[in-house]
């Protein structure tokens, strides 16, 4: 069967969610292996998720060189991994780190790559959203291994243990790709609430919601679903919530199970981020705000009247 390579996305020892999605992906297109790249000792607490999810082999890649800089040295140890293997194609997350790393690629290896996709089918058709959501495409790479970035959330991870076997892979690194380090490593403040692209539910609110205060009842309905809180860029650049959390065309695209707007008109720049959660829930006053045009549920009125009633309705359940 044809193998797949799929670029591990792990964060503090554990693997992420697309990781387990993309393993999932690849099973369309043949059998999957991991490439884990890091610090020596990177591979070793992630092994039993993959195997689990169904890398039949594990890559390790593991030197100094791959923590201690930017991205091109990852670049360079795949470009020629991939040049050893020819797989059916190289799955990323959609990611900063991932895209980079795969926009390079494409340009070492002279590949096709496709960024964003949502599906892949088993002929190497990947549906991807473009032009902040308007327009569904289906394309196919038809130069060299095609190279694929998933978007986080695009499907459920299914389990389908497999050997995980550890391969060890060569790491020599070019000066040429040692020309930007990692000068400081500032650990973001750990929150409590599951990461915004990850979460199955997002609480956002927008200029409606009125003030950086007022945000806490955002947060008290996204703790209360176990979701993470997202914010309109209006309302990031309001100063009512940190950029960080800004969901949309310039901010995060999030693919929840649950999106609850608050206080949000729905342009088309933040729908880009947005419009493919499995359920939308929208509250607003105005009953023409374009939002209602996408949302699975909506409720016209006051956020600071109805928020409050479902919160304490949530509570008595
Ligand atoms: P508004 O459009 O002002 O809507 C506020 C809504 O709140 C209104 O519908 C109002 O009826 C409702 N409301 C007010 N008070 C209440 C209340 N008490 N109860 C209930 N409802 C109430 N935007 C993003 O979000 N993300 C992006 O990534 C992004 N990128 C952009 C990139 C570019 C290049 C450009 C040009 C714009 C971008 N924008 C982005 C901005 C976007 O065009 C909108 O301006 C923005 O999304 C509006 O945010 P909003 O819906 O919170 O505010």
């Amino acid at each position: 069967m044809a193998e797949v390579l799929v670029v591990v996305d792990a964060s503090g020892g554990t693997v992420r969610k697309v990781t387990l999605e993309m393993l999932t992906m690849a099973r369309a297109l043949g059998e999957p292996s991991a490439v884990v790249l890091g610090a020596p000792g990177t591979a070793a607490p992630l092994t039993a998720a993959l195997g689990e999810y169904g890398a039949a082999k594990v890559y390790v890649a593991e030197h100094d060189d791959l923590d201690g800089f930017l991205v091109a040295p990852k670049a360079e140890v795949l470009a020629a991994l991939v040049a050893e293997k020819s797989p059916a194609a190289v799955l990323l997350s959609s990611g900063q780190e991932g895209k980079e790393i795969a926009g390079r690629l494409a340009v070492k290896l002279g590949n096709g790559l496709l960024t964003d996709v949502s599906a892949l089918d088993a002929d190497g058709t990947a549906t991807q959203s473009v032009f902040a959501g308007s327009w569904v495409v289906k394309s196919k790479v038809t130069t060299g291994v095609p190279l694929v970035t998933v978007r986080p959330n695009s499907l459920t991870p299914e389990a389908a243990p497999a050997a995980a076997e550890q391969v060890g892979v060569e790491v020599a690194v070019s000066d040429k790709a040692k020309k930007v380090a990692v000068v400081e490593r500032v650990t973001a403040q750990k929150s409590a609430r599951p990461e915004l692209t990850e979460a199955s539910v997002v609480v956002s609110g927008g200029r409606g919601v009125g003030s950086a205060e007022n945000f806490a009842l955002v947060e008290e309905l996204a703790d209360l679903l176990g979701g993470a809180v997202g914010a309109s860029r209006a309302a990031t650049d309001g100063g009512f919530y940190p950029h960080k959390y800004q969901v949309g065309q310039t901010g995060s695209t999030v693919s929840p199970q649950l999106y609850i707007a608050l206080g949000i008109s729905g342009a088309i720049q933040h729908r880009a981020g947005m419009q493919t959660a499995k359920r939308i829930v929208a509250v607003n006053k105005d009953d023409e705000a374009p939002i209602f045009d996408l949302a699975d549920f909506g409720v016209v009125g006051d956020l600071f009247k109805v928020v409050p009633q479902a919160v304490e309705g949530i509570k008595n359940r």
